[in-house]
């Protein structure tokens, strides 16, 4: 009999039950200490942890151990390392020390570092993060870890979240004491990210060289039944994709990791599994872990998990939901609204610091989430939209309008309760009814940024956040620290602060075109491409934004930039590379040999038959030869771009030069290859199809 889920969650996990466990009652507290505070560890403390972390994973079959790290490239990194070592006897020893644990020293130079490397040390180093749990991974006991160089620049995406949680928390303790909550000593931000992805047959997956090399159909023609009669979605589960998603809970489990709902998307073959929310660090950990875990997962069921943002066109893309909040150590929801006034006026001071700064930092956001593969939802036909905007639903729209234009609330029994502070009467909370479109939703008592891709590390998006709240918490707490009467001060601050930025509260619908001319009268940004959006993130204004607060230094943010910019070349490369690839060896070949066929046949009826009109024959003949000209045309002109490409000199121009060139003749040579596609015989087609696809999970 299978063992029960409550038994095994966490066994892989040396988390506060295992440290209990292992280590001595003194380390225990020290450690927790530690983490909970985030102060650093001193050696012997470090030694003894070590060696528990050690004993439990012997004790469950680890032979190595690893810093587990998470670089600039979109997956996590590991160097391992065996626990043996020779006695001055010869036997074996498994030794794990305390500097092993604190300090590792990979090989930084092929890891993406954005021209810091070529003034610094190609050195760099790993950092134990405390505050991440270790965890056991085939066998190896992985260090969730920071990673710097020798002179200590940021190369990783741990840090500045880890440093942005620092500030955030730091603030929005200031304003915590103005209100009298002086037993609050930590402020934690949680995320909660939903994962979508695709599930896809194996043995067709390696069919296709441009799903290989770059996660996304490149060609193919639509299928006679796509996503339109919406039927996938809540679907029923097919059996291979239940039985691949109950072993995934189980190994998600087993790590710690609370996956909670799966069913199926919108689109076929799609799905998503929602975790539940954890502090920032360890849900990017955690879903760093699960997009890792799925792919195995899948592999051994004869399947291939697509994280790219769009598999395939014409389809839904797939995009990760960041929800996010903020909360007290002492368990309190500062993204909840109140049921007493002064509740409710810490609840309306929060919520118009976070107006505040994703309106302030629209830019920050943008780019936040912005990749090649990303740039196929944002600013495509699809949703969400490259404009940023904020849905908070109708009644809190209503209080926050009628505070600022001082009309009535329109809820007169509610208004009579307007008391001591004099802002916000209790709302119910389901009232925030649902707005699937918008990028940004208040959902109660936390906000969803939908705009991510499902390739993506959370980390970005989330430190951008942390610290562009933080920003306005800071500007909050200068201004009312110095109030004569903090509540009159409070009232005017809400209320100025929200007409200021009301414009980026938006609660219509974001797919509607009228939007973008709203959004536009509104002066807010419509940054629809990578190349277009990157550039912001180097604007003084974000400079100074991150460099106040030691979040990331000017080199870092350049280097960052440049480190996005040529990921998105090097993407939009190697996808036009494998289209040629495909065009030259498989299409082109394939339609020349029918063709043939088609000739062949059409000479042999002649000369059976010579009054015979062929014209079923003939017509597809000259199309297809026609298609095939056209085809190799486009493909010799897509090559000779690529040539061109490579002599652009700066970073930004390339970016645009592979946007507006060649991605839109990569356009032009699917359009030829789609249509080829549907004029010929299947048996002659190189490549599975959509259908296929789509339909054979
Ligand atoms: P949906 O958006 O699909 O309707 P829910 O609203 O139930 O689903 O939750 C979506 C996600 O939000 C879940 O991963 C959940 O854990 C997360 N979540 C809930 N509360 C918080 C919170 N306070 N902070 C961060 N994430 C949260
Ligand atoms: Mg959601």
């Amino acid at each position: 009999m299978k063992e029960r889920a409550d038994q095994y969650f966490g066994s892989m996990v040396f988390g506060y039950e295992k440290m209990k466990e292992y280590l001595s009652k003194d380390t225990y507290r020290q450690l927790k200490e530690t983490i909970r505070v985030g102060k650093e560890l001193n050696l012997d403390i470090a030694n003894q942890v070590a060696h528990a972390m050690k004993e439990w994973a012997l004790s469950e079959g680890a032979t190595h151990y690893c810093h587990w790290f998470q670089p600039m490239t979109s997956i996590t990194a590991e160097k391992h390392e065996s626990f043996l070592v020779p006695s001055s006897e010869g036997a074996a020893l498994m030794e794990f020390s305390g500097k092993e644990l604190i300090k590792g020293e990979p090989d930084a130079s092929s890891f993406p570092s954005g021209g810091l490397r070529a003034t610094f040390e190609a050195r760099g180093y790993t950092a134990w993060d405390p505050s991440s749990y270790a965890f056991i991974k085939e066998n190896t006991l992985c260090i969730p870890t920071a990673f710097c160089s020798y002179s200590g620049e940021v190369l990783d995406k741990k840090t500045p979240l880890l440093r942005s949680m620092e500030v955030i928390s730091r603030e929005a303790i200031r304003i915590l004491k103005l209100f009298g909550r002086s037993d609050v000593k930590r402020v934690v931000t949680t995320v909660g990210p939903e994962q979508e992805y695709f599930l896809v047959d194996k043995d067709l997956y390696l069919q296709r060289k441009d799903l290989i090399h770059t996660g996304r159909t490149l060609v193919g023609a639509r299928p006679p039944k796509g996503q339109e009669l919406e039927d996938h979605y809540f679907g029923n589960l097919k059996s291979r994709v239940s039985a691949f998603m109950q072993e995934l809970d189980e190994e998600l489990w087993k790590l710690g990791i609370f996956a909670k709902t799966e069913h199926n998307e919108v689109a076929p073959s799609q799905h998503e599994l929602a975790p539940v929310f954890t502090t920032s660090n360890l849900a990017v950990d955690q879903n760093q872990l699960t997009m890792e875990i799925m792919k195995k997962i899948a592999n051994k069921h004869g399947l291939v998990c697509l994280l790219h943002e769009k598999p395939f066109a014409g389809v839904n893309g797939s995009g990760k939901h960041n929800n996010w909040s903020i909360s007290t150590d002492t368990g309190l929801n500062l993204l909840e609204p109140g049921d007493n006034p002064k509740d409710n006026a810490q609840f309306l001071l929060f919520l118009v610091a976070v107006i505040a700064a994703v309106d302030e930092y629209q830019d920050l956001l943008r780019v936040s989430v912005a990749s090649a593969g990303n740039d196929h939802r944002l600013g495509a036909n699809e949703a969400p939209p490259a404009i940023v905007s904020m849905f908070l639903g109708e009644e809190l729209t209503e209080i926050l309008d009628s505070l600022v234009d001082g009309t009535d609330y329109p809820n007169k029994e509610r208004s009579s309760m307007l008391l001591g502070v004099n802002l916000l009467p209790p709302f119910p909370r389901d009232t925030t009814d649902r707005n699937r479109t918008s990028p940004f939703a208040f959902t109660g008592n936390k906000f969803e940024f939908r705009m991510l891709g499902s390739s993506f590390s959370v980390s970005g998006p989330n430190f951008v956040l942390n610290t562009i709240i933080a920003e306005q918490l800071s500007r909050f707490a200068n201004q009312l620290e110095q109030a004569k009467d903090f509540a009159s001060e409070l009232s005017a601050l809400v209320k100025e602060t929200y007409s200021k930025h009301r414009r980026i509260v938006f609660n219509g619908n974001n797919y509607a075109p009228e939007w973008i001319d709203e959004a536009k009268r509104r002066g807010l940004l419509n940054l629809v491409s990578t190349p277009e959006a990157l550039p912001t993130f180097i604007h003084a204004k974000n400079i100074a934004l991150f460099e106040k607060f030691g979040v990331l230094s000017s080199s870092e943010m350049h280097s960052r930039y440049e480190i996005v910019l040529e990921n998105y070349c090097k993407t939009l490369n190697i996808e036009a590379l494998t289209l040629v690839d495909m065009m030259r060896k498989q299409v082109l070949p394939a339609l020349s040999a029918f063709s043939g066929a088609l000739a062949r046949s059409f000479l042999d009826k002649k000369a059976a038959v010579s009054s015979l009109s062929l014209s079923y024959e003939a017509g597809l003949i000259a199309e297809l030869s026609n298609l095939a000209d056209g085809l190799d045309k486009e493909v010799a002109l897509l090559e000779q771009q690529l040539l061109e490409a490579r002599m652009v000199e700066d970073i930004s121009s390339e970016s645009y030069f592979y946007h507006d060139t060649v991605l839109a003749q990569m356009a032009q040579v699917r359009s030829l290859c789609d249509t080829a596609e549907l004029l010929t015989d299947q048996q002659y087609w190189p490549i599975p199809t959509y259908e296929s696809l789509l339909y054979s999970v």
